[in-house]
């Protein structure tokens, strides 16, 4: 069915899709506002693309990708981010002053990961 590839392809904000969201193995979908609001403010900061490697997760998907039991990506809240052409410190430092609640930066892979968690900031590295 031809149509089924169109699932979930809804532009969303002015540089997003809600299908660069969604998890791969079921295309199933939870995004939060408060995280697409703060990814469409950091892609208007860096005026370059923002590749989401990681969005919503599924349970099952999660534990194949080897994520935490209670990672924020199951529930929406969370985005792994690559971009092209800029320092991983510089775009570090540009997402904290868009004050993500949790922030881990990933030197050797990377990539950041991004989260609007309801609890305090939390940083990390790997
Ligand atoms: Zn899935
Ligand atoms: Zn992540």
């Amino acid at each position: 069915m031809q149509m089924l590839n169109e699932i979930n392809n809804i532009i969303i904000a002015p540089h997003f899709n809600l299908s660069e969201f969604a998890c791969p193995c079921c295309k199933r979908v939870m995004l939060h506002p408060l995280l697409l609001e703060k990814l469409e403010k950091l892609r208007k900061i860096i005026e370059r693309p923002i590749h989401i490697t990681s969005g919503y997760r599924c349970f099952e998907y999660n534990q194949k990708v080897g994520g935490v039991a209670n990672s924020y990506h199951l529930i929406g809240l969370a985005a792994d981010i690559k971009v092209k052409d800029i320092n991983l410190i510089e775009l570090l430092e540009i997402c904290e002053n868009i004050d993500f609640a949790g922030i881990g930066f990933y030197e050797k892979k990377n990539f950041l990961h991004l989260d609007v968690r309801p609890t305090r900031r939390t940083r990390w590295r790997e």
